[in-house]
């Protein structure tokens, strides 16, 4: 009888072992490798280079207010750059509209220039996007978006620096 038990408690275990792991982000985490050399910065100085807005989300991962940032909504065509070190980050041709209050890409310029972490904090598990020259936080990527690609990277629009396409 107690033997019963113990095998249902274990079986329960297991079962709840694999819905964790079944749950786990659906995108993988991968390290960029930046265009030109990787920058390291001390804290102090990012916190006098950058507002206390760009500071406090590409430097302590926070989040803007949605519908708040200067991008969410820009349909104006160009690069966005990364706000902390200038490298090119998201093409505005791949830019979307989500709905979200963010700036929302289906892919970046290039794989390599962000880097994909694993995020736990929160009490969920979603893959943080940071530039992979500075490591300034950006935003999430999930696995929403439209084609080709299927990827939602929502970023901040604070992390951002938009250069505008020069001829038209
Ligand atoms: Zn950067």
């Amino acid at each position: 009888m107690k033997f019963g038990i113990a095998v249902a408690v274990l079986v329960a275990l297991a079962t709840g072992l694999l819905i964790l792991f079944k749950v786990g982000p659906e995108i993988e985490e991968r390290k960029g490798v930046p265009v030109e050399s990787r920058i390291e910065v001390a804290d102090a100085e990012w916190k006098k280079k950058l507002t206390p807005e760009q500071y406090r989300v590409t430097r302590k991962k926070g989040t803007e207010r949605a519908f708040t940032g200067e991008y969410w909504n820009t349909k104006t065509d160009g690069v966005f750059n990364c706000v902390c070190c200038g490298q090119p980050l998201f093409d505005a041709k791949t830019k979307f509209e989500s709905g979200t209050g963010w700036p929302s890409f289906w892919q970046p310029i290039d794989d390599n220039n962000v880097s994909l972490i694993q995020d736990n904090s929160l009490f969920t598990r979603r893959t943080e996007v940071i530039c992979s020259r500075c490591d300034a936080h950006l935003g999430h990527v999930f696995p929403d978006g439209p084609a080709p690609t299927h990827k939602r990277y929502c970023i901040n629009s604070v992390s951002l620096k938009l250069e505008e396409r020069p001829g038209k």
